[in-house]
């Protein structure tokens, strides 16, 4: 039997107007891709200030639907960071492409300089991912990008919200990124339970994703032979499956509308928990940038291993008796038996996320956290910290 959590990892903010809405989608009689889910790529656009928008059933989906798109496959290299969920990878994998992994920064986020010596002649795509919601390095990136002609497909999975240089993450400008994807996963910073969007400022590109992203079906083809009547339609090339229906556009309307107000919520808990655990030598806290906005999706602490006589498995596990949910973010690509043969040969060699895998703890952190869970949690893990630390152990053996 499970008993609830007091402070669970995550909770969904649905409110009335999601639940609403779509009722009323299902009331219209119309459930599928339709005037909702346009309406919900034309706000999307908008609000991350892009060109074009192309709503789709998943993050892992839409990069799929963008390596296949600008014709990435077997003999291309695309270089990601060990620090990502599966999915990143597996897409790669997919459309049967090589993945290189670079190794990370202190802050966990892909390091350019790692980029610059995993690039080959046969390097087409870099797919960073702004980890927990903190910018990558775009500018760097997008110089790499436009030395050596590679396309930028930026992984925004945790990144709704965040902004890089004065604009929003996915507003699509060139070279530092080629397309954008989004997750709407349930536990996304906006969520439709499952889904995703792909941003662009490429023209081309974005027809052919509208066209990949349903069977390979034109919307031309449609006009071009409507005179044949209403049943005709042809496939052009052959696509995938991977539309957003409109019961979950009508649920992403309204989470995109509250947006600003869960970012807001999220930085504010996020700066409670500093607050609260600063001073805390066992633990890092988690890196920000003063040039950026952070989108805070997680609140990754890094524990200061040496300081503590429990490792983070027994960590977690005591976290979890006091009632607190947690995650780890992400275990390293290597680490996977599915992408050990080629993840662990030299040429894709990450020390650095290697190193900082064992220490990553992410709390929980949820616009809908009440004030009194989060001093809860940060009274929690401080006390563990105390209760475990080594220094405090030698202090005391020596009384
Ligand atoms: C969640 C996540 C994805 C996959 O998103 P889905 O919408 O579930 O396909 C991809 N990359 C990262 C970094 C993620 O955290």
């Amino acid at each position: 039997m499970n008993t609830p959590l007091r402070v669970p990892y995550h909770r969904p903010s649905i409110g009335p107007e999601e639940i609403e809405s779509v009722i009323e989608t299902l009331r219209s009689g119309w459930l599928t891709t339709g005037i909702r889910t346009a309406q919900f790529e034309k706000e999307f656009r908008e609000y991350v200030n892009a060109p074009y928008a192309q709503a789709v059933n998943s993050c892992t989906s839409g990069l799929h639907l963008v390596l296949a798109a600008l014709g990435i496959g077997p003999g291309d290299e695309v270089i990601t960071t060990p620090l990502t969920f599966c999915a990143t990878v597996n897409v790669i994998l997919h459309v049967g492409a090589t993945p290189v992994l670079a190794d990370v920064r202190s802050d966990g986020n892909v390091d350019p300089e790692s980029i610059a010596r995993r690039i080959t002649p046969r390097t087409r795509a870099i797919i960073p991912v702004h980890l927990a919601g903190l910018p990558c390095d775009l500018e760097a990136i997008g110089l790499l990008a436009e030395e050596h002609g590679l396309y930028v497909i930026e992984d925004c999975a945790h990144a709704i919200g965040a902004q890089y240089g004065g604009r929003p993450i996915g507003c699509g400008i060139a070279p530092c990124s080629t397309a954008a994807v989004f997750s709407f996963y349930a536990t996304k910073n906006l969520t439709t339970g499952e889904g995703g969007m792909i941003t662009t400022g490429d023209e081309h590109l974005a027809a052919k994703l509208k066209t990949l992203c349903l069977h390979g079906i034109s919307k031309n083809a449609w006009n071009r032979y409507s005179d044949r009547g209403s049943w005709f339609y042809e496939v052009l090339e052959p696509g995938f499956k991977y539309n957003l229906t409109d019961i979950q556009s009508s649920l992403g309307l309204h989470q995109l509308r509250k947006l600003d107000g869960f970012t807001e919520r999220r930085r504010e808990i996020a700066a409670a928990y500093g607050k609260l655990l600063a001073g805390c030598e066992e633990l890092e806290l988690p890196p920000d940038r003063n040039d950026v906005r952070h989108a805070w999706h997680l609140y990754t602490v890094r524990l200061n291993l040496d300081q503590l006589t429990i490792d983070r498995a027994e960590f977690l596990a005591m976290l979890q008796e006091a009632g607190i949910g947690t995650s780890v973010h992400f275990i390293p690509i290597p680490l996977h038996p599915a992408y050990a043969a080629w993840a662990t040969r030299p040429e894709n060699a990450c020390p650095a996320a290697m190193a900082l895998y064992p220490r990553l703890m992410s709390l929980p952190l949820f616009p809908a956290m009440t004030d009194e869970q989060v001093e809860y949690v940060a009274k929690t893990v401080k006390h563990l910290t105390q209760e475990h630390c080594t220094m405090r152990c030698l202090a005391a053996a020596q009384v």
